[in-house]
């Protein structure tokens, strides 16, 4: 692009976004427009394996919109990998990543923009509120607490993807490879100049939410596994914990005994003592399954990675200039 404007471009994750999706475009596009002059722009719709007629709307948009553009990718292949997807196509001199249902308001983007113009590489959003059903949004909510206190990264709270990004961050972010990318999280490791804008979440414009409590849990759960080793650590822990319980007990036990024989104290019932025994076994029984679930989870990423499969595999590209079309390039 030989210009000297400069370039806004937007990902949009989608999977199954029918109902929202011209609400969508039609807010978007109105803020887009608004930009000051010297800006232009390109819409990134990702389809993230939706069969409805998510691909049909942005195919029909495409065609009268030189901006926006759309990569197809082969299947569903989850929220966090269609949008590394999309940050390899863009071309804009910064990014803006949104939800698609509108839970990510447009209308921040201009603020955004104008923090970026003011020397941030980074800007993400912050829910000050979230209109999320109550045990997600406290869930959610404990959960970057924790974590943000478990990992050596500073990982600010009560963001998510929603933010724009510097074209060097992008371009940093898609050099890492990860096989189970934590969108935010290595948006955080990456460090450059960050910063974030308060904004109150809505709910979902239209449609039903598409990450259920499994899809959640298992975002959460590759957070955790990629930004702290504090569950791997704690198993060191707890079992230092649990060493020196049983050597207080046995070290008790066994003086216990000796004042027995000695006729010191008089006998007592040791049948409770073998329930104890009983209950403590099984429950250690219980912590170590746990523990090589852990290791497992562990190993299971291991061998992902090592298999250095691609991220994702794209059926098509549509509206790319040749030049900046990867699938054109190879
Ligand atoms: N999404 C996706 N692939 C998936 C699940 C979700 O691309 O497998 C997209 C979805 O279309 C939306 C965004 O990711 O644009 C966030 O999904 P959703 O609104 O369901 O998540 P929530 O806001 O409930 O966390
Ligand atoms: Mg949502």
């Amino acid at each position: 692009m030989i210009s000297s404007n400069r370039c806004v471009s937007v990902v949009v994750p989608v999977y199954f976004e029918e109902e929202v999706l011209p609400q969508l475009y039609e807010r978007l596009k109105k803020v887009l427009e608004g930009l000051a002059d010297d800006f232009i722009y390109e819409i990134v719709f990702v389809n993230d394996g939706s069969t409805d007629n998510s691909i049909e709307i942005m195919k029909e948009l495409a065609s009268f919109d030189s901006q926006v553009r759309i990569v197809d990718l082969a299947r569903n292949f989850g929220h966090q990998i269609a949008v590394s997807a999309g940050l390899r196509y863009v071309t804009g001199d910064c990014v803006v990543i949104m939800d698609a249902d509108l839970q990510d308001p447009p209308e921040l983007i201009p603020a955004m923009v104008s923090k970026w113009l003011g020397g941030f590489e980074v800007v993400y959003g912050v829910r000050k509120n979230r209109n999320d059903p109550f045990l997600k949004k406290n869930l959610a909510s404990f959960y970057y607490r924790i974590l943000s206190k478990a990992s050596e990264v500073n990982l600010p709270l009560d963001t998510g993807d929603f933010c724009l990004m510097d074209h060097r961050v992008v371009s940093e972010l898609i050099s890492l490879k990860e096989a189970r990318p934590y969108v935010r999280g290595l948006r955080s490791w990456v460090g450059f100049r960050q910063t974030g804008i308060e904004f109150d979440r809505p709910e979902r414009a239209a449609g039903a939410p598409k990450y259920n409590l499994i899809k959640s849990l298992r975002l959460g759960i590759d957070g955790m596994m990629s930004f702290t080793d504090l569950p791997l650590k704690s198993a060191g822990m707890l079992g230092i914990a649990i060493a020196s319980v049983s050597l207080l007990l046995g070290i008790g036990t066994m003086f216990y005994s000796l004042l027995q024989t000695l006729g010191v104290i008089n006998g007592y019932n040791f049948s409770r003592l073998d329930a104890l025994l009983t209950f403590a076994i099984v429950m250690l029984v219980g912590l170590l399954f746990i523990y090589l679930g852990l290791l497992g989870q562990y190993l299971g990423r291991i061998f992902i990675e090592v298999k250095r499969r691609p991220l994702f595999v794209v059926r098509d590209a549509i509206g790319f200039d040749k030049r900046t079309n990867p699938l054109e390039k190879k």
